[in-house]
C-alpha cells in the first residue's frame, strides 16, 4: 500500500513538474520529429480536394476542402521553421498540440455540418487526436501530454455533446454511410481517449526514470560524469547570463588503496558515501556535487575561485575531525582529500578544459603532499 501511494506519488511530481534540462533537450529533437511528420500528413491531406475533384465532387466542395488543405500546410510549415529554430520556444509544444488537437475537432465539425453523424461516427479523422496524443511522448514532457489528453476529451466530448443534442429526432442520428450515433460508443471513444492519455503518460514516466538513472551514480545517488558532460553548456549559458561566479573543484581521496586494503572493498564503498555525505553538507543552493568515478568528485561551486578555496579547506579540515568508522568497534580512520581548482572562464571556456586545469592543480596538490586545495598554477 506505503510502495503503491509512493509510486502514485512519483509518477505525478514527475508528470506535473518542468521536466529535465536533458529531457527539453531531447524533447526539442522531438518537437522537430513531429514537425516533419505533421509536414508530410498535411502534404498529403492535399491530394483529399484533388481526388475529390478528378471523382466529380461539386465544385464548392472541391474549394473548401482546397482551401482548408492549403491553410493545414502553411501552418505546418511555420510550426516546422519555428521547431528548426536554434532558439528553443517553452511553448512550442504546447502551441502545437493545441493545434494539432484544435484541427482534428475543426474538421470533425465541419464534417457534422454535411452530415451530422459523419463528424462524431468518423473514424479515421477520429484517429488523429489518438495521433496527437501519442506524438507527445517524443516531446518527453509529462505536462504536455496531460494537457493535450485533456483537450482532446473536452474538445471531443463538447462536439458529440452538441451533435447528439441538436437532432430532434432519432431518425436524424443514423446515416447510411456511418452507421447510428449513439451516447454508448461517444463514451467508448471518450474512455479510448483517456486510456491513450494514461498511456502515454506513462511511457513519458517511463522515459524520464531512465534518463535520471543515466545521469546518476548507484553507490551515493549523486549525479555522475554523464550528467556533468551533458548539463554543464547549459550551467555556462545561466552563468553568463547572470554574470556570476562559478568554481569547479576536482577532488580525490588520499591513500583511498590503503582504505580497500585494511577494510575491504565494502568498507571502501561506505566511506566513499560517508564522504559524498558530509561533502554534500558543504553546498548551498544549486550547486552540485558529482561522482566522477571511483573515489573522485566534482564540487561545482557558484562562488569566486578565492572564496572556494576558502570554504573548500574549511571542508578539508573538517572532515579530518569526522573520521570514518569503518565497522563497530573498529578503528576509526581518518579520511582525507586533495583538490585542485579551476575558475570560469579564466580557467577554461569549457567542461573538458575546466576538468584540464583542476586536474593539474589537483596532481600539484598531490605533489606537495596530499591533504591541501590548489587553486594557483605554480
Ligand atoms: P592517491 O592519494 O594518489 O589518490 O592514492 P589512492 O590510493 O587514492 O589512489 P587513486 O586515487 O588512484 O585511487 C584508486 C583506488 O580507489 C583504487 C580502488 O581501490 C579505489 N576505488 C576506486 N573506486 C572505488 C569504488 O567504487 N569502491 C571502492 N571500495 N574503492 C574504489
Ligand atoms: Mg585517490
Amino acid at each position: 500500500m506505503g510502495a503503491s501511494t509512493q509510486w502514485l506519488r512519483d509518477l505525478a511530481t514527475t508528470l506535473l513538474g518542468r521536466p529535465d534540462e536533458i529531457m527539453l533537450e531531447l524533447g526539442a529533437g522531438g518537437e522537430l520529429l513531429v514537425a516533419r511528420i505533421r509536414a508530410l500528413l498535411s502534404a498529403l491531406i492535399l491530394l483529399l480536394p484533388l481526388l475529390n475533384a478528378v471523382a466529380g465532387g461539386n465544385s464548392s466542395e472541391v474549394l473548401i476542402g482546397l482551401g482548408a488543405a492549403i491553410f493545414i500546410n502553411i501552418m505546418a510549415q511555420v510550426w516546422l521553421a519555428l521547431a528548426r529554430a536554434r532558439r528553443r520556444h517553452s511553448w512550442l509544444p504546447f502551441a502545437t498540440s493545441t493545434y494539432d488537437i484544435t484541427t482534428t475537432t475543426g474538421v470533425l465539425a465541419l464534417l457534422s455540418l454535411g452530415d451530422r453523424v459523419s463528424g462524431i461516427n468518423s473514424m479515421v479523422v477520429w484517429s488523429f487526436y489518438l495521433i496527437a496524443i501519442a506524438m507527445t511522448a517524443l516531446r518527453n514532457d509529462g505536462r504536455l501530454t496531460l494537457y493535450a489528453g485533456g483537450l482532446a476529451i473536452v474538445q471531443y466530448g463538447l462536439l458529440a455533446w452538441a451533435v447528439l443534442a441538436s437532432a430532434t429526432s432519432p431518425e436524424q442520428l443514423v446515416s447510411a454511410d456511418y452507421g447510428t450515433a449513439s451516447v454508448a460508443t461517444q463514451g467508448e471513444r471518450l474512455i479510448l481517449l483517456l486510456l491513450m492519455t494514461l498511456l502515454t503518460a506513462t511511457i513519458v514516466y517511463r522515459m524520464q526514470r531512465l534518463v535520471e538513472l543515466s545521469g546518476s551514480d548507484g553507490l551515493t545517488g549523486l549525479p555522475n560524469r554523464t550528467w556533468l558532460l551533458q548539463r554543464m553548456p547549459r550551467i555556462f549559458d545561466g552563468v553568463r547570463a547572470d554574470g556570476g561566479s562559478l568554481t569547479l573543484a576536482l577532488l580525490d581521496l588520499d591513500n583511498f588503496k590503503r582504505i580497500n586494503d585494511e577494510a575491504g572493498h565494502l568498507a571502501g564503498d561506505r566511506a566513499i558515501r560517508h564522504i559524498a555525505s558530509a561533502m554534500s553538507e558543504a553546498l548551498q543552493q544549486k550547486e552540485r556535487l558529482v561522482r566522477l568515478g571511483g573515489q573522485e568528485f566534482v564540487l561545482l561551486l557558484y562562488c569566486p575561485i578565492g572564496s572556494a578555496w576558502e570554504r573548500l579547506d574549511r571542508l578539508r579540515r573538517a572532515l579530518a575531525e569526522r573520521p570514518f568508522q569503518p565497522e563497530r568497534g573498529a578503528e576509526p580512520q581518518r579520511i582525507t582529500f586533495s583538490g585542485g581548482l579551476a575558475a570560469y572562464p579564466q580557467d577554461g571556456a569549457d567542461v573538458s578544459a575546466m576538468l584540464r586545469s583542476a586536474d593539474r592543480r589537483l596532481q600539484q596538490a598531490k605533489r606537495e603532499g596530499r591533504n591541501r586545495v590548489v587553486a594557483r598554477d605554480v
